[in-house]
C-alpha cells in the first residue's frame, strides 16, 4: 500500500509539493479550507473584467515547468508564457518617466539618455546583483538553512570568501547610493525590497541581488494570467492522482509520541505518514499545534508588509501605461518610516498599477483596461482600515489623476478592494502579510522557520513564510526543498 501524505492548504508551494509527493509514489490528499485552490494565486471577475488578485510578476518560469517534466509531461502542452518587452514604466513625481526595457542594454540606455548615468554604470551594477544572486542562491535559498551537512559543501565556502561582497552588513539603500549619484535610480532600486515586503533602508544590501532576476533572466506573464501559475499545477496534480479536500479546514495536526500522526478536519482523523504545512506558520504553531513547543524566537519576527489594493475596470485606454507601471512617492523613505515604524499609509504612496489586458485583451471589456492598483501597507495591527482605506483611495485617485493628465475616479466602472485584513482571513496569513516574516535584518533568512519540525518526525512546511521566503520562485523552491527533505 502506498503511503499517505496530507497536505494542509493549498497555496501555490502546497500545490507543488503535492505534486511532488504524487510523483515519488505517495498516496497525496491535500487539506483546503477555501472553497477554491490557489491561496494568494488566485482571480476576481466583475463586469466583464478579470484580474489575478495576488502576484502580478512573474519571474523564473521554469520552475513551473519543471514540475510538469518531473510529472513526465511536456510542460509546453499545458503552461505557456510570455516574455515581457518591457519590464516596467516609472513615473516620478518630478516628471520623468522611464522605460525599464528587458533588454538591459537598451534599459541601460534609457537610463544615461533621460538621467545622465553612464549605461556602463548601470550594466555593472547589474552584473554585480548576478554575482550576489549566483554567490547565495546555492548556500542561502535552494536548500535547507538548518541541516549542517549542507554547509559542507564548495559552494558555502565560496560564499564565506564573498562575505565582503555581498552587502550583508550594509543596507539596500546605502549600497545603492554607493554605486549611484541619481536619487531617482536609487529609488528604482531601492524599490527591490518590496518584492519580498522589506523596507531598503533596513534590509540588508544582499538583497540587491533581486534585480538581477528581472534584467537577467526576464518578467513573464502566463497565457491565461497569473492565476494560471496556481490552476496549471493544480491540474496536474490532479492528474497525478491527488485528492483535494475544499471547504475543509484543518484544526489540528495531532502529535504522538513526537510524531505527526495525522490531521483533525471537520471534525474527523485523517492519518498520515507525512504532513506538509502550507498553512502560515504563525497560526499554524497558534491553532493546529498549540500543544506542542512554540518556536517563539521564529514566530515573533517582524512580519513583512501588506497591501491594499483597488481592482478597478477603467473605461479608458492609456497609451503611456504598459504592464507593469510605477508612480513613485516624493518621499520613500518617509513612506516606508510610516509602513514600518507607524504601521500607517503615508500621504504620498508609490502606486503600482498592474494591467494585464495590455496584453491578455479578453481581461477588459472592449476600450477599458483592469487596473490592478496596489500600495504597499503595513500589516493588520487593528488599525482602522476604513479610514485608511478612504484615505488612501483619495491619495491615489489626485496622484494618477494628476500624472495621467485626467479625472481617473470618473472612468471607474467597477471596484472590488482587498486589505490587509481580507488577505489574512482569505489565506491565514498572519496580519495579513504578502510575504511571512519581512527581510529587514541581516539575520532573516536563519530566523526563518526550516523546511521540517526539528521536534515532530514526519511533520514538513513549505510557502511562503518558511524557508526560503515568500513569493512565488522561493515558494517553489521550498515545496523542492521539502521533496528531498523526504527523500
Ligand atoms: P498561500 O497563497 O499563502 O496559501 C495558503 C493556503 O493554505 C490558502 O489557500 C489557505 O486557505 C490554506 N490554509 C491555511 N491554513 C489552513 C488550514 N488550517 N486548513 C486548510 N487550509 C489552510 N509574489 C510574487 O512572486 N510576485 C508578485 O508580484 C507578488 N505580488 C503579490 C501581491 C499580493 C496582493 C499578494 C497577496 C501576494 C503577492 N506575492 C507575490 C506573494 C505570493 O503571492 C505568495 O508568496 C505566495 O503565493 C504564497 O504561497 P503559499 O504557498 O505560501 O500559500
Amino acid at each position: 500500500m502506498s503511503k499517505q501524505a496530507i497536505i494542509i492548504g493549498s497555496g501555490i508551494a502546497g500545490l507543488s509539493a503535492a505534486v511532488r509527493l504524487a510523483v515519488k509514489g505517495y498516496d497525496v490528499q491535500v487539506f483546503e479550507k477555501n472553497n477554491y485552490t490557489g491561496g494568494k494565486l488566485t482571480a476576481i471577475h466583475n463586469r466583464g473584467f478579470r484580474f489575478d488578485a495576488g502576484p502580478s510578476l512573474f519571474t523564473l518560469p521554469h520552475q513551473v515547468d519543471e514540475l510538469f517534466r518531473l510529472a513526465g509531461e511536456d510542460p509546453e502542452q499545458h503552461f505557456s508564457y510570455i516574455q515581457l518587452p518591457i519590464v516596467c514604466n516609472y513615473f516620478y513625481e518630478d516628471g520623468t518617466r522611464l522605460h525599464a526595457y528587458a533588454d538591459k542594454k537598451k534599459f541601460a540606455a534609457e537610463i544615461e539618455q533621460k538621467l545622465g548615468t553612464s549605461s556602463k554604470q548601470v550594466l555593472a551594477y547589474l552584473e554585480k546583483s548576478r554575482f550576489i544572486y549566483d554567490t547565495t542562491y546555492p548556500v542561502f535559498l535552494k536548500q535547507s538553512l538548518h541541516k549542517w551537512k549542507n554547509f559542507l559543501n564548495m559552494d558555502f565556502v565560496r560564499g564565506v570568501l564573498n562575505i565582503p561582497r555581498l552587502g550583508i552588513f550594509s543596507t539596500m539603500d546605502k549600497e545603492n547610493k554607493r554605486w549611484f549619484n541619481d536619487p531617482r535610480l536609487v529609488q528604482l532600486f531601492n524599490r527591490y525590497a518590496t518584492y519580498n515586503g522589506s523596507n531598503p533602508y533596513q534590509a540588508p544590501g544582499v538583497l540587491n541581488a533581486i534585480p538581477h532576476l528581472e534584467f537577467n533572466h526576464g518578467a513573464y506573464f502566463p497565457e491565461g494570467g497569473m492565476h494560471e501559475i496556481s490552476q496549471s499545477i493544480y491540474r496536474l496534480a490532479k492528474r497525478k492522482g491527488v485528492h483535494f479536500h475544499l471547504n475543509s479546514e484543518v484544526n489540528e495536526i495531532v502529535v504522538k509520541d513526537k510524531k505527526a500522526t495525522g490531521i483533525k478536519a471537520n471534525e474527523q482523523f485523517h492519518a498520515a505518514d507525512v504532513i506538509v504545512c502550507n498553512s502560515d506558520v504563525w497560526p499554524a504553531y497558534r491553532k493546529l499545534l498549540k500543544n506542542e513547543k512554540q518556536p517563539e524566537n521564529v514566530l515573533k519576527q517582524e512580519r513583512s508588509s501588506s497591501a491594499l489594493i483597488f481592482y478597478w475596470g477603467i473605461a479608458k485606454k492609456f497609451d503611456e501605461l504598459d504592464m507593469h507601471n510605477i508612480f513613485f512617492s516624493a518621499d520613500y523613505r518617509k513612506e516606508f518610516d510610516e509602513i514600518f515604524d507607524k504601521a500607517n499609509i503615508c500621504d504620498d504612496p508609490t502606486v503600482y498599477v498592474n494591467i494585464t489586458s495590455k496584453t491578455k485583451i479578453d481581461d477588459a471589456p472592449e476600450g477599458c483596461d483592469n487596473w490592478f492598483v496596489m500600495i504597499n501597507v503595513p500589516g493588520d495591527k487593528g488599525q482602522n482600515w476604513d479610514e485608511l482605506k478612504k484615505k488612501a483611495r483619495e491619495a491615489i485617485l489626485l496622484k494618477l489623476s494628476r500624472i495621467l493628465g485626467c479625472d481617473i475616479e470618473e472612468l471607474i466602472i467597477s471596484e472590488d478592494i482587498l486589505e490587509p485584513k481580507t488577505i489574512a482571513s482569505k489565506t491565514s496569513s498572519h496580519q495579513g502579510s504578502l510575504y511571512g516574516s519581512s527581510s529587514n535584518s541581516r539575520n532573516a533568512a536563519f530566523l526563518r522557520h526550516a523546511n521540517f519540525s526539528t521536534d515532530i518526525n514526519g511533520l514538513y512546511f513549505c510557502g511562503g513564510s518558511v524557508h526560503p521566503g515568500g513569493g512565488i520562485p522561493l515558494c517553489l523552491l521550498s515545496a523542492k526543498i521539502v521533496d528531498e527533505l523526504i527523500s
